[in-house]
């Protein structure tokens, strides 16, 4: 295979543009993508049918307007390319500008959280030309997708793109701002810049196909631990398997020809998880490569005859996964904002960029908390694996010892180093090493040039992430450039400046052992919050602070947040619904079942080894601890079936959603407890599905 050929093979880059479109009309996109504005309506048909010749010579038969409803995955509704045949009865494909523009796939089913109602349900995705056209090649053939955002007919983004592209307007502004007041008058823009790794699960597809829980909610709601789990760490970055192999081998084939720059690849933590990180590039792109990956993740996994688990927590007592997103700041001349330099402490642009976002991180931790949250990221935050769900930076030796001096003195005048890492062998070379070591509890973590923001669940969109990490920030740097810009002596200011941010905010600084209980207590006596769940993060989005923010930015209209809201709320309710459903359907059909033979197994045996003159103690225990466990699990059944029913009672969105987490919740538990107690002692070949053993240890 040669990467250099195949990668972006299926991408309409500016490359190809540039071969196929009379130069005006080039520039013209160059300048609509750099600028902003429309092109005209005469270049959009010409750029619309190099994209269609293009497509259809790579065996394109459709189109599609792909977009990123509030669902959290994306959408896409095909158009074929072809057109009326003359009067021979000959089709000529055709692909007009207006096609390529807009689009008004109705789609009226998805969420919009009252921001329409259905009987003026017209939804439009617009062409958003910053994100390369790519073909996706599948069972349906090749698509041409194009990337767009979807808004209502008032102009309301149905999407998480939309909010998205307005947030980096604003930072670009925002920072432009900023560095003016350092001299820099070359850069016309700042991109936020993203890397986002992931991580998932593989397991036996023919395994997972006998898993209702996995089929239906992405997670088992069932399941003892397996003999082993990872605490042997011979997974993580272990050798990888061939069968494993072979899948990496195809995922990263397939999303280099999408333009995806797959970069990383290894074992994780838990048994069967593995991650893939691609390299960095700009926010919407970003995202927009995200879901690919996720997409392609799950559809090459069948190829091999394997399931890929996206889910945060698939399997009770072993590792989730997340997705780490790492943000930074990088200006259209090549200066990344977030580069401390050797010498930190005489690095001022650095040091107030990072006072600002110390601000906004402060302030505002209850939203970056929120854009991390979603149904399955509940088991993680907090739960000692994952960053907690308390928002705090971690900023390394070097970094908060400059901090700490201008705290205390106003001024830092020094830089730890590094320093060199002697190995000790005199064959080997001494390394570089970092001034700073890492720390894998913090939730936004700085990591060298840019920040780490661990909190985003694996199936989510990093989109909602980096929409609230734009636009915090550009917050606090609109305060920043406000007092800056009018200083009589710029020096002093931003020096007075600094230290005020840093005074104030240190409270948000921690280098410790994020999973501890005495950080809970201490952040606590902080006053940092701690918000422990989805639902209870939900409530930020509509806090006056929040409207306000958003709003000034035009980022989320008060209507937005509410709808947002909404939305999040039913969402939670829905899912916690199906999975309390799978339950009920697994344990009474298949657990409860296969419980009842294995005792009447054990009766039968009683029977035959008293008849047969022997001693049945055993037999007995076994049956009278198998049938308790049984009772327990049907008193447990009875009382979720009951919580169920009454669900259907709350028309409230919100109260609904307390209620699934408070009582749904609960009752789930109760019931799983005594199933996989049961399943430690019911005979495996008995067992109605494949057990954590099997799954985690067979790919
Ligand atoms: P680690 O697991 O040690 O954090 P990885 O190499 O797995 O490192 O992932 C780091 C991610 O951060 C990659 O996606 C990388 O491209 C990205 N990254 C590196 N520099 C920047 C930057 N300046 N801005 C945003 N992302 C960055
Ligand atoms: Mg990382």
């Amino acid at each position: 295979m040669n990467v250099e050929e195949i990668f972006a093979q299926n991408v309409f880059t500016l490359g190809k543009m540039r071969e196929r479109l009379p130069r005006t009309v080039y520039k013209e996109v160059i300048r609509v993508k750099e600028e902003g504005g429309e092109l005209s309506k005469e270049s959009a048909d010409v750029v619309a049918k190099a994209m269609k010749d293009w497509a259809v010579e790579r065996g394109a038969t459709h189109y599609t307007h792909w977009f990123q409803p509030l669902t959290g995955i994306t959408a896409e509704k095909h158009d074929s390319f072809v057109s009326h045949p003359d009067e021979e009865g000959k089709m000529i494909m055709e692909f007009s500008g207006k096609e390529l523009i807009k689009g008004e796939p109705d789609a009226s089913s998805f969420p919009s959280g009252g921001l329409r109602t259905t009987f003026e349900a017209r939804g439009y995705t617009a062409w958003d030309i910053t994100s390369p056209a790519f073909l996706k090649e599948s069972a349906t053939g090749v698509i041409l997708c194009i990337p767009t955002a979807f808004c209502s007919y008032t102009g309301e983004a149905l999407d998480k793109k939309t909010p998205l592209l307005r947030s980096m307007e604003v930072i670009s502004e925002q920072a432009l701002r900023i560095i003016r007041l350092f001299g820099n008058t070359e850069a016309t823009k700042v991109y936020p810049s993203v890397g986002a790794e992931q991580e998932y699960f593989l397991i036996d597809r023919d395994l997972y196909l006998q898993r209702k829980d996995l089929i239906f909610a992405g997670r088992t709601l069932f399941g003892a631990p397996a003999p082993k789990g990872q605490e042997m760490e011979d997974h993580y970055f272990g050798v990888i398997r061939e069968r494993i192999g072979a899948y990496m081998k195809d995922l990263n084939e397939e999303l280099w020809k999408l333009g995806v720059t797959a970069k990383t690849q290894h074992n994780e933590v838990a048994p069967a998880q593995h991650e893939l990180a691609p390299i960095y590039e700009s926010a919407n792109v970003a995202g927009d490569h995200n879901q690919l990956v996720m997409e392609t993740m799950k559809r090459v996994a069948h190829r091999h005859g394997l399931t890929c688990l996206l889910h945060e927590k698939p399997f009770a007592g072993v590792n989730g996964s997340g997705k780490h997103d790492n943000w930074s700041l990088c200006t259209d001349n090549g200066v990344n904002l977030l580069d401390p330099g050797i010498t930190p402490n005489e690095n001022i642009q650095f040091l107030l960029v990072l006072a600002c976002i110390m601000r906004a991180v402060d302030i505002h931790a209850d939203l970056l908390r929120q854009s991390a949250s979603d149904v399955g990221n509940d088991h993680r935050l907090g739960a000692d694996e994952a960053p907690p769900a308390i928002i705090s930076i971690f900023l390394g030796d070097q970094l908060e010892d400059v901090v700490s001096q201008l705290v205390t003195t106003g001024v830092a005048t020094e830089s730890k180093e590094g320093g060199k890492l002697m190995t000790g062998v005199s064959t080997l070379p001494d390394l570089d090493k970092d001034a700073t070591d890492r720390n894998r509890t913090s939730p936004f973590a700085f990591t060298g040039n840019k920040f780490e923001f661990r909190m985003v669940g694996s199936a989510d969109s990093i989109t909602a992430a980096n929409t609230t990490l734009n636009a915090i920030v550009a917050e606090s740097f609109s305060e920043a450039a406000d007092r800056l810009e009018g200083a009589e002596d710029f020096d002093i200011a931003v020096h007075d400046l600094i230290k005020e941010y840093m005074t104030k905010h240190q409270r948000v600084i921690f280098n410790g052992n994020g999973y501890s209980q005495e950080w809970v207590e201490e952040a606590e006596k902080r006053g940092l919050p701690n918000i422990r769940s989805m639902v209870e993060s939900v409530a930020t989005l509509t806090t006056e602070k929040s409207i306000r923010m958003f709003e000034r930015f035009h980022i989320f209209t008060k209507a937005e947040l509410e709808s947002h809201a909404e939305i999040l709320y039913e969402t939670y309710a829905k899912s916690i619904n199906i999975e309390a459903l799978t339950m009920i359907y697994m344990a009474n059909r298949q657990i409860i079942p296969a419980v009842v033979a294995y005792t009447r197994k054990l009766a039968d045996a009683v029977i035959a080894v008293r008849t047969a003159g022997a001693g049945t103690k055993v037999h007995e225990s076994l049956l009278q601890e198998t049938t308790e466990l049984l009772e327990e699990m049907q008193h447990a059944l009875e009382i979720l079936e009951k919580d169920e029913a009454k669900a259907a009672d709350y028309t409230d969105n919100k109260e609904k959603a307390f209620y699934y987490k408070d009582v749904i919740r609960k009752d789930m538990e109760a019931l799983r407890a005594p199933a996989d107690r049961l399943e430690q002692i019911v005979d495996k070949k008995m067992w109605p599905f494949p057990t954590y053993a099997d799954m985690l240890f067979e790919v």
